[in-house]
């Protein structure tokens, strides 16, 4: 499966902008060739449009090569340039689960693309051979979200496997909670399908979501398509300088994980022993889905406490829950207390 075949006529036509540290990549010590201002040290210079230290880190991380790797200004960067790399405006489309993460439609109709959900089966189980039937001729990309927000359920590997082989296009695999769950990751199996693209962030885990790094990692092929569109300098000398420190602490990564975690499953089990909730979907991320008996009312209780959560009663399958953010003790201590507070009300 060559991913060449589904590229936009422009953008495989595409001659991108070179860029003056694109030409010339030895080591000088004269630079005069980008109009930059020779004084403010650290910042004066444009950043390696192609983040090759920051690759390599990551490259060792994930047991991948840096050709394989894209870095963007959020994983949302990355989502946008699969519209403007494959989809012809008005013409192709895409398919996605559903409920799933919002950025895929809004990227879809930013690029005047057809967006197709798929709803998901009960307790949120991807089913393959739905989605491949809402695929025809026309379905250039499958987007796939695992674990997947809002529900917060892997989804089942064979099932995702059957999509894989099936589908003649591009697949996108959304791992942005892979660290918090014991799911294994499909980066394994870029070698094997060359139409896929991996999805994973430093904004959850790694706890950098203000720095705004995520990673797309796919074959070297659709890689040199990123490098193309991107703009040119999209992850800037401060992130590169920052990602590249967090990277060379994964410990400490690897701790907050396992304190997120730990801190799950008591805060589970508080809620469910409050009246006002009625289920609690298994979670693989760093959140809960919590089904409530009235969504709308909780949440406006909450925000008058000072606590906020999230949300998705008017998202389809998702009838009066709330998304709630795993926080520190102290932060989930305050959710319990103050739903406990909104039930003693409800009962007065
Ligand atoms: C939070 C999240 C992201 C991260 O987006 P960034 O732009 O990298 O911050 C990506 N995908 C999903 C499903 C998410 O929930």
């Amino acid at each position: 499966m060559n991913p060449e075949l589904f590229v936009r006529r422009n953008i495989y036509h595409l001659q991108p902008y070179s860029c003056a540290r694109d030409e010339f990549q030895g080591v000088a010590s004269v630079h005069l060739d980008a109009n930059e201002n020779p004084y403010n040290q650290g910042l004066n210079r444009y950043p390696d449009p192609l983040q090759r230290t920051l690759k390599e880190k990551i490259a060792g991380i994930k047991q991948v090569r840096p050709a394989q790797i894209m870095a963007g200004n959020g994983s949302d960067e990355a989502i946008d340039l699969v519209f403007r790399i494959f989809c012809e405006p008005r013409e192709d489309n895409v398919v996605a689960m559903e409920p799933t993460y919002g950025m895929y439609k809004v990227a879809a109709d930013i690029n005047d693309v057809e967006y197709r959900p798929v709803p998901l089966e009960e307790n949120f189980r991807l089913n393959a051979s739905k989605m491949l039937a809402a695929a025809d001729s026309r379905t250039k990309a499958i987007f796939l979200c695992s674990p997947n927000n809002p529900s917060g359920n892997l989804m089942k590997r064979e099932e995702m496997l059957i999509v894989m082989q099936n589908f003649n296009g591009i697949v996108v695999i959304d791992e942005a909670y892979i660290d918090f769950s014991t799911g294994p990751t499909w980066l394994k199996e870029l070698d094997n399908y060359a139409n896929l693209i991996v999805l994973q962030t430093l904004s959850k885990a790694w706890g950098l979501a203000s720095m705004r790094c995520g990673l797309a990692f796919a074959s070297e092929k659709i890689i040199a398509l990123f490098n193309k569109v991107k703009y040119p300098y999209n992850v800037n000398t401060l992130t590169q300088n920052k990602a590249l420190d967090a990277l060379n602490a994964v410990n400490r990564k690897n701790e907050w994980v396992e304190m997120i975690l730990k801190a799950r499953e008591p805060l589970a089990e508080s809620l469910k022993t409050l009246p006002v909730v009625e289920k609690i979907y298994k979670s693989d991320a760093n959140f809960l889905l919590v089904k409530v008996r009235d969504a709308d009312k909780t949440c406006r209780f909450l925000t008058e406490k000072g606590i906020i959560v999230r949300n998705r009663s008017k998202i389809p399958l998702c009838d009066n829950c709330l998304r709630i953010t795993v926080g520190t003790p102290d932060e989930n201590s305050a959710l319990i207390a103050a739903l406990k507070e909104f039930s003693n009300e409800l009962n007065k």
